[in-house]
């Protein structure tokens, strides 16, 4: 009797290979975000790649690259503000083109011989599972024939069981990271993984959504009352104030040590900072990255208008794991938000309104993010 051929349930190389791919070149330009901001980040992305690439995080720094390659290369000469930008920004990002195309080709085929051996190490797992099984069923033919059957037996089911504990995929070893010390996990924390339990995901959507799995970040639990007191001059007589959240990546997380106030300007509901120049070098003058914005609602609750949506977009298309941090004093709610993955990002990246406007909503575009996110104490330590 021939035992059913094992089913294959995990992408071959070259599949995987694409999938980052269309990954990373899935950015999209929002035309709402100035054609020179995206010229100034085009540093920040180079240096978190390479930080990646430094830390062995092939796939990440692959997807980054691309982001990069698809941005400067193809995407943004469609922004009508694409002619605007001063020269010298558009050589440098040029210069940079140049010296990651060679590195992200390099990257594709180590990745590719990863994959392969991955893959081949999965198929002989497969075929000696398929022998250990034919092996059991023989064995048991010769106890059956010295036993009398009992009806009904042969169809009790089977579980297979496939021993891929011998296929190490990167990052799916990191999910007991250390914890800083002196830090409190509200219920927003990392949920802890029961290995008692089956996972939901197939293997492969588990191969998949590692690159979609949002890193750690750190935000010190004071950086929200010392924004609100900075604000306060502000807020008091109904004007919005707005922050930038700039901070390190170390140890696969980020940790926010810096809370800028820049030159700015504000209604009762919009801010903008004037001096975008002067805070793109600082941010990469200090080597940090910018992990989100926090603003205030002076007299309107907690929520992302419009035009916050946008700036958002413009922060989450560079870094996954940016958040927005929007403080309603009146109402005493903080919520720290992002857009959805899958529905929120591409729309507003595609969205070409600008203003207050709407947006369609038969999804959600935002959500506060209660994943991932650390709040810590740190007594001594001040946010610059
Ligand atoms: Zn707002
Ligand atoms: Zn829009």
């Amino acid at each position: 009797m021939e035992s059913e051929h094992p089913k294959v349930n995990i992408p071959d190389a070259k599949e995987r290979i694409k999938y980052l791919t269309n990954y990373g070149s899935s950015i999209e330009v929002d035309f709402n975000v100035p054609a020179v901001r995206y010229f100034r980040s085009g540093q920040e992305m180079i240096r978190m790649a390479n930080l990646y690439l430094e830390e062995g995080n092939l796939e990440h720094a692959y997807v980054l690259y691309i982001k990069f390659m698809t941005l400067f290369l193809e995407k943004i000469r469609r922004h009508p503000g694409f002619k605007t930008v001063p020269s010298h920004l558009k050589e440098l990002i040029m210069s940079r083109l140049k010296t990651i195309l060679p590195i992200a080709e390099k990257l594709k085929q180590q990745l590719m011989e990863q994959y392969t051996l991955e893959y081949k190490r999965y198929l002989d797992e497969l075929k000696r599972e398929e022998k250990r099984k034919e092996k059991e069923k023989a064995d048991e033919m010769v106890i059956n024939s010295t036993k009398p059957v009992v009806k009904g037996e042969e169809n009790i089911p089977t579980v297979p069981i496939v021993g891929l504990d011998s296929i190490t995929y990167p990052e799916m070893a990191d999910e007991n990271r250390k914890r800083p010390e002196n830090s409190i996990l509200p219920s927003c924390s990392k949920p802890t993984v029961n290995r008692t339990t089956k996972p939901k995901l197939s293997l492969e959507d588990s191969i998949y959504s590692q690159y979609k799995t949002l890193r750690l970040i750190v935000v010190p639990a004071k950086t929200i009352g010392e924004f609100l007191r900075i604000a306060n001059r502000n807020t008091l007589v109904n004007k919005e104030t707005c922050g930038i959240l700039a901070g390190i990546a170390k140890n696969n997380q980020f940790e926010i040590s810096h809370l800028i106030i820049p030159k700015q300007t504000g209604t009762s509901d919009t801010c903008s900072a004037t001096n975008e120049e002067e805070l793109s070098e600082f941010i990469n003058d200090n080597n940090l990255f910018s992990l989100g914005w926090i603003h205030t609602h002076p007299t309107q609750t907690a929520f992302l208008s419009a035009i916050d949506l946008h700036t958002q977009y413009s922060y989450q298309r560079l870094f996954d794991e940016s958040i927005a941090i929007v403080c309603a004093p009146r109402y005493n709610e903080n919520e720290i938000y992002t857009l959805t993955q899958d529905y929120g990002l591409p729309l507003i990246g595609n969205c070409m309104q600008s203003g207050f406007h709407t947006h369609p909503n038969e999804k959600p575009i935002y959500k506060v993010r209660r994943i991932n996110i650390l709040i810590i104490i740190i007594p001594k330590k001040q946010l610059k």
